[in-house]
């Protein structure tokens, strides 16, 4: 089959694999319809996640038609088409019966807090994902979930992390009636983050990037403010301007560890240069934080990097919340919310690409060429 294939940082190729069979009675294997890139596939295409291997296939935003199932699958059958959420979950395990199936104990054997994530490196359990033609679903009673009669694939396919992320920042911000809510970053998950702010009750919604056309899309996409961080002096006194010097009631950031920007900050009437670079949207998250309010993490860090200016997180008395999205938990509601017209997922895609053509994809995507939001490759 044909299938992604990583050979190195910025370096991806389409080339065939051995077809993926059936290795324990709950698996599942799904032929593939749609396969998203994600903003987590470009740390990974950067060469920033630890012991994601040459050889190994990504993609854990995907759609497709059952083709197999283990003896024990009772949930999905062939010829079912599914949406399949990224996390994998066993389901059973004390942190899945928590709802928090991002975490699951089972499906990653490695020591890190994170549990299985389809194509997502060794350090996420090192599974195949689902940029090709054929993929492997472990625990296919528990992820996988039939696309609803009448929902268009492409609404389906954002339901497995675009949707329950961006829906996940804005609820981990605990967001009060009335709050001021600023998103650092205008890509798919910022985007929805800010979509979904409205539907927790936000009197304000701020992005804050520094792509244009990303800014124009998401003002009108989620009926919000959109502004340059490029145009600031300092993205954090923009925030503190526009709300009174008392900062923002939630801050999400949407970026994770490949910011771009300065981070400066004055102490005792000195201009220090706190972070450049990575982590600079959780630097502007912390201190654009009004006393006492909440930063929702979703932007994607690597296992063990040491980020945090915890003296302003002390010293503000702020809360942070972060995890990786729990896809299942979220499902029904989300699934209601695209029938029902309150969420247009769909609308964040831009690009239909062959699989064939993941190379440019990858290259397009990373570069934010040719006004792309979400590309989507198809088998
Ligand atoms: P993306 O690459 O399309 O978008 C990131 C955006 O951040 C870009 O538009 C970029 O210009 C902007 N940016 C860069 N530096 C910035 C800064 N300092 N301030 C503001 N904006 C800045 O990625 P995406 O698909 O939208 O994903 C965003 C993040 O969410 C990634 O880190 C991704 O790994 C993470 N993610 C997390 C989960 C989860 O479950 N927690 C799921 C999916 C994605
Ligand atoms: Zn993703």
């Amino acid at each position: 089959m044909l299938a992604m294939n990583y050979r190195g940082p910025q370096r991806v190729r389409v080339s065939q694999k051995p077809m993926p069979e059936i290795k324990h009675p709950q698996d599942a294997i799904v032929r593939v319809t749609r396969s998203c890139i994600c903003g987590s596939d470009l740390h990974l295409y950067n060469g920033n996640v630890p012991d994601t291997r040459v050889g190994m296939t990504f993609g854990h935003e995907f759609t497709g038609i059952v083709e197999e199932v283990g003896p024990e699958v009772e949930k999905i059958k062939v010829g079912d088409h599914v949406l399949v959420p990224f996390n994998i979950a066993c389901g059973k395990c004390h942190f899945c019966r928590q709802g928090l199936f991002g975490n699951c104990h089972e499906s990653n054997s490695q020591a890190t807090a994170v549990g299985g994530i389809f194509g997502y490196s060794h350090t996420a359990g090192g599974y195949d994902g689902g940029q090709a033609e054929y993929v492997r679903v472990p625990y296919a009673n528990v992820g996988p979930t039939v696309i609803p009669p009448g929902m268009d694939p492409d609404d389906a396919v954002l339901l497995t992390d675009v949707v329950p992320t961006g829906y996940q920042a804005a609820e981990m911000g605990g967001i009060q009636p009335g709050d001021t809510v600023v998103v650092f970053g205008a890509g798919p998950i910022g985007i929805m983050a800010a979509r979904c702010a409205w539907l927790f009750g936000a009197g304000r919604v701020i992005v804050i990037d520094k792509i244009e056309y990303r800014l124009e899309f998401v003002k009108n996409y989620a009926n919000c403010e959109a502004y340059n961080y490029e145009e600031m002096d300092d993205p954090v006194v923009f925030v503190k301007k526009t709300t009174d010097w008392m900062g923002a009631d939630v801050v999400i950031d949407a970026v994770g560890a490949e910011a771009t920007g300065n981070t400066m900050q004055t102490i005792t009437g000195r201009k220090l240069l706190l972070q450049a670079g990575s982590a600079t949207a959780l630097h502007w998250a912390i201190n654009s934080v009004k006393k006492g309010g909440i930063v929702s993490i979703v932007g994607v860090y690597g296992p063990t990097d040491n980020l945090v200016p915890i003296g302003n997180v002390v010293n503000k008395g702020i809360t942070i919340r972060a995890n990786q999205a729990s896809v299942k938990r979220l499902l029904p509601r989300l699934i209601d919310h695209v029938q029902n017209g309150i969420l247009n997922p769909k609308a964040l895609i831009t690009h239909r690409i062959p699989l064939e053509d993941a190379a440019d994809a990858y290259r397009m995507f990373s570069d934010k060429l040719d006004n792309c939001i979400k590309p989507v490759l198809i088998p």
